[in-house]
């Protein structure tokens, strides 16, 4: 299938979204607006690029904390919610998990609370003007240490706010280990909450293995190192355990995988692990959801039928209730049959 009518085919069907850091996915406007707030002056040219000039994880994580210190007014976070419903409304998803990660805007002093009640306020907006669901996952971070973690689960506790339905373990896999936050996962899973975890980005099996053992994580969001442990891909599949596959980003942070072609998502995929595919951070790593969907059609040999069971293995595996996942899976079909039946065309592609 040709690029434009692909698009138009994954535009046309509903997705859901359950790997994305919401601070990714301001836009250029957006980072230079808030900027100038910050410094009183232009961002140049030069320094807008230079922010994207990474090549690691690390380098990677450092641009996402700086650009997160530019947001100085806790008002400027309805730009980037805007920024956030222009992007589901682009890639056409209808339910989205995204995380939050709270602990940057803490340091500047923030109010845990006024924050939840700005971006509660903003995601009623998506809902009620686009009809659009996103529920936040509150990414504890590896990156801060266990004291830091603790303490933004209690405020999550604290708050009580519905939007918020777990909480997440970010950042850097190789300086914070899973057992370090053994306890704030725990105490989180007492209180209800969904608990899932980074693991296998850049460390090897055993970490995703801790994150499942020790924090009891409900899915993974990578787990791509997952592929060089031929008796663990067993147990994946056996246990049907959801990895949060962002194949652009594992490329850009060139860890594991050092070109698209060579991505393991589609050996996973084959094998009868459970993935889903997300975009991680689309502004950091220049990815919409739809690309990510055509990158893998296209270099790594998915088949129509197998994205439209990727898109729904995306509801299947979200924090909605049984019937919502069902719901959604129908929309999916019906949506799938009636673009084909306008594209006559393009049906030989199903055989
Ligand atoms: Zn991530």
């Amino acid at each position: 299938m040709r690029k434009t009518e692909f698009y138009s085919l994954l535009t046309a069907l509903p997705k859901a979204e359950l790997h994305i850091h919401e601070e990714a996915v301001l836009s250029r406007s957006t980072i230079k607006t808030v900027y100038k707030r910050s410094f009183n002056k232009e961002m140049t040219a030069a320094e807008y690029d230079e922010l994207f000039a990474y090549d690691d994880l690390a380098g990677f994580l450092d641009s996402f904390i700086k650009i997160q210190k530019y947001f100085t007014n806790i008002n400027d976070l309805e730009l980037l919610f805007n920024d956030f419903s222009e992007y589901l409304e682009k890639n056409n998803i209808v339910y989205c998990e995204t995380f939050i990660s709270p602990t940057s805007h803490l340091k500047k002093g923030w109010d845990f609370s006024q924050m939840m009640e700005l971006i509660c306020r903003s995601l009623n907006k998506i809902k009620k003007e686009h009809g659009r669901t996103v529920k936040l996952i509150i990414d504890v971070s590896r990156t801060f240490g266990t004291e830091n973690a603790m303490n933004n689960l209690d405020l999550v506790l604290k708050e009580n706010c519905p939007e918020i339905i777990g909480i997440g373990l970010g950042g850097n896999e190789v300086s914070g280990p899973a057992k370090d936050f053994k306890d704030v996962f725990e105490k989180a899973r007492k209180a209800g909450l969904h608990v899932v975890a980074h693991a296998g980005e850049v460390c090897d099996s055993q970490s995703i293995k801790d994150a499942l053992n020790i924090l009891k994580a409900e899915r993974i969001g990578h787990g791509i190192t997952a592929v060089n442990d031929e008796d663990f891909i067993k147990e994946l599949v056996q246990n049907q355990t959801c990895l949060e596959i962002c194949p652009t980003s594992n490329v850009f942070t060139n860890t594991i995988v050092k070109s698209f072609k060579e991505h393991p998502v589609k050996k996973l995929f084959d094998e009868g692990v459970n993935v889903t595919i997300n975009t991680d951070d689309p502004t950091f790593f220049k990815v919409s959801l739809i690309d990510e969907y055509w990158n893998i059609y296209k270099e790594l040999g998915f088949t129509l039928q197998e994205l439209k069971t990727l898109i729904k293995n995306s509801f299947k595996n979200s924090f909605i209730s049984d019937s919502a996942k069902k719901k959604y899976c129908n929309e999916v079909e019906k949506a799938w049959n009636q673009w084909f039946d306008e594209h006559p065309e393009c049906q030989k592609e199903l055989s």
